[in-house]
């Protein structure tokens, strides 16, 4: 096949900190095969400064508003990697007592942590409230009540935002579509009033904020100008009914570039249709970014076991990583670039499929990759989000190590697991 140097270039997304260095792929200033020597593979490679400008970018994009970003720990929840945005001056928006427990281990003051989750249980609640999150937020009027006994046995009074469902459908994967009135989550406009009852009749709940999320990885800012001006409408409600809200949180969903063709759309293209809505109107408006924050941060890096090709000419590189590690094309027919971490002259028309036995465990189909050697490196981009954090052990796979980088240095942040914790719990 011909010289494909560009778009081997072009597919390094959007990103200085993924590049070729002498015809070999660099995270920062390291050689992703010097740490392929060191820690093995397969292994997720997060680059520490492409996470601290992407939430500059962010709070650039936004800085016109009163604001408190709060990065949403499920899209990348190591520890290292929320103390890193926690430094820079973010939140955390957590959707569980797993994630509440990694943000206060992570070092996160209470106080700067807020709670999802459309099926918290009793124990979680408790922990929230024993713990002193910033605020709960509820998603059904059952659960209100719920918050409500807690808060009563533990002689609270627990800070309530309500995610309400905007009933807005947004284009995106109709598994990460969450706004619309077919999804589980959020309180239905046509429950308000009995929501806006219970804040009055039961002692231990104080409304303190509004809130949605109406999906992810969503390109079009008109889905949250339609859902924010339903969010308006509501606060206005709530100040003719006496409630005094302080924090209107809008979510996340801000999109990311898997597919160089299919470019993002610019995070400034957000804020100027956000920001002139929200402005003066007597609220903190509260952001809880993952993916945008995450997801081009990292890369799995994965070595290249066998290639084949079959009768019909089709070739395959079998690597050493799999949907146990990247679960995002089984799950969603996403796009993720891959790229040799050598650069080749020459390119071939391949599968790149894990070793899982899935016929759905594979990271392209049919794409040009660098004619890379058996025993050779393939990085797997936009890893850092929804990546890890979905692993499985399933056929007995054993979870990667990951490891930051920050310029020259390298520091690993989780071990690669063992078989022996394989089986700790099983008796
Ligand atoms: C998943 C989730 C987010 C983050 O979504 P991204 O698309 O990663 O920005 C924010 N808020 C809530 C409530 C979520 O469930």
């Amino acid at each position: 096949m011909s010289l494909f140097n560009n778009i081997t270039y072009r597919a390094v997304l959007d990103s200085h900190l993924f590049s070729y260095t002498e015809g070999t792929l660099c995270c920062e200033d390291v050689r992703l095969d010097t740490l392929a020597e060191q820690f093995g593979t397969p292994l997720y490679v997060v680059s520490r400064q492409s996470l601290v400008n992407q939430l500059r970018a962010f709070e650039a994009a936004f800085a016109g508003l009163p604001h408190f970003t709060c990065y949403s720990v499920k899209a990348n929840f190591n520890l290292s990697v929320i103390r890193t945005l926690a430094a820079e001056g973010c939140g955390c928006d957590v959707n569980s007592g797993g994630e509440l427990f990694r943000a206060l281990k992570a070092g996160v003051s209470p106080d700067r942590i807020i709670m999802a989750g459309v099926g918290k249980t009793e124990q979680e609640i408790e922990f929230g409230l024993t713990s002193g999150v910033l605020m709960l937020k509820a998603e059904s009027v059952s659960e209100l009540r719920a918050i409500d006994r807690v808060a009563a046995r533990l002689g609270k009074v627990a800070n309530v935002a309500i995610r309400i469902n905007p009933n807005v459908t947004a284009e995106t994967h109709p598994y990460i579509t969450t706004g619309d009135s077919k999804e589980k989550f959020g309180i239905d406009e046509a429950e308000l009033g009995e929501v806006f009852d219970l804040f009055r009749t039961l002692p231990n709940l104080s409304l303190q904020g509004l809130d949605m999320h109406i999906g992810s990885q969503i390109f079009d800012p008109e889905y949250y100008v339609a859902a924010t001006q339903k969010l308006l409408d509501v606060l206005e409600t709530t100040r003719l009914l006496g409630f005094d809200i302080r924090w209107f949180d809008i979510g996340g969903g801000f999109p990311v570039t898997y597919d160089p063709q299919k470019p993002a759309t610019p995070i400034g293209r957000f804020a100027e249709k956000i920001v002139p809505m929200l402005e003066g109107k007597g609220v903190t408006v509260i952001f809880e970014p993952g993916r945008f924050l995450a997801a081009n941060a990292a890369l799995l890096l994965t070595r290249v076991l066998y290639k084949k090709k079959n009768h019909a000419g089709k070739e395959f590189f079998i690597v050493d990583a799999g949907m146990t590690e990247l679960i995002r094309p089984a799950l969603y027919q996403s796009h993720h670039e891959v790229l040799s971490v050598l650069r080749h002259e020459t390119g071939v028309v391949a599968d790149v499929v894990g070793p899982v036995c899935e016929s759905s465990d594979f990271f392209a189909r049919h794409r040009m990759i660098d004619d890379a050697a058996e025993g050779e490196l393939l990085a797997v981009l936009s890893s850092g989000a929804y990546a890890s954090v979905m692993g499985s052990n399933y056929n007995g796979r054993l979870r990667p190590a990951e490891v930051m980088v920050d310029g020259s240095e390298v520091t690993l942040v989780r071990r690669r697991e063992s078989y022996e914790q394989l089986v700790q719990n099983e008796m």
